[in-house]
């Protein structure tokens, strides 16, 4: 699911004609401090990242001056809020708060609804899950017909809305179900929906969600990879993402887990399907090494895109070791991925002399697979262990292999001479 931030949700709010408060995006204090005194108000600095819960963990603050705003986004610059590094701020005029609603509305694909299902609460501001049942009011949206303004109008007055700012608030419901159509959304949430002291009803908060496979008709949000991703995507991912885009033969899925490149224990990571993925994690992390991307070829791909996969994995400078996990009993034939493996390490290996593999392969032609691996692989000047379904279940070994494997190479590395065969 392809999420945008605040910023750029709110901007797709005000295309469709809901107030929004004046602000923009910053990437560092200096330019918060420009925007703050820009806007000439006291402002309100906003974490920019894919998670709720900001206001909580301090990623939201006030600051009455231009100084104050650049003082408060080099902290919230600074702090990671569930993983997700800060890498940009909201800097918006600060909102003097009469009440807080909400307004959610999401693409229900359960059986009794399979439509948008709208909410909405005069209890806004916290999560939408602590508000008690009783004060949520739900409505499911006819897609073509949308939610008539009449419709809003119902809403807002069973929920309780007074009549001073029922047309107002209407007009927002409203409007936010064709904004939910207009840009594809799965997910549209305004929590708050900020009532003003001075008396205006505005879009506090922003959560958009783009269906992934609709994003290819919005060039204007600037979607690179119709994915879920913890942060913008890397080149890394992007070159991953290509391999996927143009070749659907079996899934090749490859993407970053870590931006960190200079400390130590990362392993390139290559599974054999999603389950396969996690028991490989784990046995990496119980021996303290990490996955520095996650990979999944499975789906029966073919050699060649299993080959640019582990290309891609292997172009990472920091890794320590690569592994290939298929703890599973692949019904698709495994000999695609001896191939792949073998064309990809004897092109990359050289590079890296003693460099530890360790590959784990199982299930249909799995005896064949070894063959392949064990052939091809021969006389190349890394540290390569080859396993099949003895070793399937036994994530632990494989994951102690692994480390065995670095600790070697790293003793090796350090020997006089070992280097020369690079460049
Ligand atoms: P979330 O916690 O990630 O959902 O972030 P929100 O954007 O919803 O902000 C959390 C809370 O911060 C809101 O519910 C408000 O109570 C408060 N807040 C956000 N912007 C302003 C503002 O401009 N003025 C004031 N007084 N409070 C704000
Ligand atoms: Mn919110």
């Amino acid at each position: 699911m392809a999420r945008l931030f605040e910023y750029q949700g709110k901007e797709f709010l005000k295309a469709g004609g809901i107030a929004i408060p004046v602000g923009e995006v910053a990437s560092t204090a200096q330019e918060a401090h420009e925007v703050a005194f820009r806007i000439g108000k006291p402002v309100a600095v906003k974490a920019q990242v894919w998670v709720g819960g900001r206001g909580k963990a301090g990623a939201v603050k006030l600051a009455n001056t231009p100084e104050e705003a650049e003082k408060t986004s080099t902290a919230i610059l600074g702090m990671e809020l569930k993983g997700f590094p800060v890498r940009k701020v909201l800097v918006e005029e600060m909102l003097n708060i009469d009440k807080e609603y909400y307004l959610g509305i999401i693409a229900d694909g359960s059986r009794e609804s399979r439509c948008p299902m709208l909410m909405f609460s005069t209890e806004g501001g916290m999560e939408i899950e602590v508000v008690p049942e009783d004060k949520i009011f739900r409505l499911k949206i006819d897609y073509p017909r949308g939610l008539p303004f009449y419709d809003a109008l119902d809403l807002a007055s069973s929920a309780g809305i007074p009549n001073r700012l029922l047309r107002e608030m209407a007009g927002i419901i409203s409007k936010a179900v064709e904004v939910f159509k207009k840009r594809d959304c799965n997910i549209l949430e305004i929590n708050p929906i900020i009532l003003t002291r001075e008396g205006k009803l505005v879009a506090g908060d922003c959560r958009m969600a783009i269906d992934d496979n609709s994003t290819f008709r919005h060039p204007e949000m600037g979607i690179t990879i119709p994915r879920e991703f913890p942060w913008e995507p890397t080149d890394f991912d992007r070159v991953g993402w290509g391999i996927e885009e143009t070749d659907l033969r079996g899934s090749g899925f490859v993407m970053r887990m870590s931006l960190d490149e200079t400390s130590s224990g990362y392993i390139g990571f290559h599974a054999i399907g999603g389950g396969a993925a996690m028991i490989g994690m784990d046995a990496l992390s119980r021996v303290g090494l990490k996955p520095a991307n996650f990979a999944d070829t499975s789906g029966n791909p073919v050699a060649s895109k299993i080959y640019r996969v582990a290309k891609v994995i292997l172009s990472q400078p920091h890794i320590e070791g690569y592994m290939l996990a298929g703890f599973m009993i692949g019904n698709q034939e495994q000999w695609h991925h001896a191939h792949a493996l073998v064309k990809a390490l004897r092109e990359e290996l050289p590079k890296r002399p003693g460099f530890p593999c360790v590959l784990l392969l199982a299930g249909n032609k799995e005896e064949e697979s070894l063959q392949i691996l064990k052939e091809g692989l021969k006389g190349l000047p890394g540290l390569i262990e080859i396993y099949g379904s003895q070793h399937v279940e036994d994530s632990d070994f494989i994951g102690k292999r692994m480390l065995a494997l670095i600790k070697e190479y790293k003793r090796k590395r350090n020997q006089r001479g070992f280097y020369d065969a690079r460049v």
